[in-house]
């Protein structure tokens, strides 16, 4: 039987590209988005992580639709840019809610299974800004560094029932979140990777795959990032 993948914002992006690669791994993919809806033909169920009541629906569903998640990617996320100084209170809190609390509250659920199951396997996407700091994104980077030390207590938390926990810390990635980027900001953050590219969805994909097969990792932080944020 294979293992149930849930992949939080499948329905485009990164979350897209990673519910393709992990069908063609042989998971059980089920996509979570606000729609309800996703293309190529994915399962999917509707799922709002900003809310805890979705949270516990959407589980619910796919329990009795698919069975238990074995693997959760909690990708969902938003940006809410601008100086700290002039940054609403909506944009500071929907940003944590969405990313951080969103993803805290997937990992809660999914564990219900996971603990039962003695095995399974939660990644997190954080960002490379988690740990090297953004100007301009003070609510984000905060949200992609909690999730560091989520994934880090939640590992020890564990570990010994057979569950892995990781982060993966993707660069610039070519998506709709940055295609709104203005070209002065994106030849900047170009001429900071060593690689002198940007990434496709499907690179980080590819390590979603790694991490879901890799037993003895766990705790980890692997950043996909051409070398972005190497040092830190
Ligand atoms: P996109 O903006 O292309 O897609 C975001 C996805 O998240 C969409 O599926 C969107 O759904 C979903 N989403 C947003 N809010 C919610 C919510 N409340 N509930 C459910 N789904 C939600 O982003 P990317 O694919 O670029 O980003 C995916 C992840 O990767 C994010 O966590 C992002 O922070 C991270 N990341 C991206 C980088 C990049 O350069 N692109 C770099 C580093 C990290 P809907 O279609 O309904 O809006």
């Amino acid at each position: 039987m294979s293992t149930i993948a849930l992949v939080t914002g499948g329905n485009r992006g990164i979350g897209l590209a990673t519910a393709l690669r992990l069908r063609e791994s042989g998971y059980q993919v089920v996509v979570g988005s606000r729609s309800g809806e996703a293309p190529d033909g994915l399962d999917t169920v509707r799922l709002d992580v900003s809310s805890p009541e979705s949270i516990n629906a959407a589980f619910d569903d796919i329990e009795s639709r698919f069975g238990t998640v074995g693997l959760l990617v909690a990708n969902a996320g938003i940006t809410r840019d601008g100086l700290l100084m002039r940054m609403s209170d909506e944009d500071i809190d929907d940003v944590l809610q969405t990313n951080l609390a969103g993803s805290i509250r997937l990992a809660r659920r999914a564990l219900k299974g996971m603990i039962r199951a003695r095995a399974g396997r939660i990644i997190f996407v954080g960002s490379v800004v988690g740990l090297l700091g953004s100007g301009g994104q003070v609510n984000y980077a905060a949200a992609k560094a909690g999730l560091v030390g989520a994934a880090r207590s939640l590992a020890r938390e564990v570990g010994s029932r057979g569950i892995t926990v990781n982060v993966i810390a993707p660069g610039f990635v070519e998506t709709d979140m940055t295609a709104e980027l203005d070209d002065a900001v994106r030849a900047g953050i170009l001429g900071g990777i060593p690689l002198g590219r940007y990434a496709q969805p499907a690179e980080i994909a590819d390590t979603v795959d790694f991490l879901a097969s890799a037993s003895y990792i766990t705790g980890a932080v692997i950043p996909v990032d051409g070398g972005l944020g190497m040092g830190h």
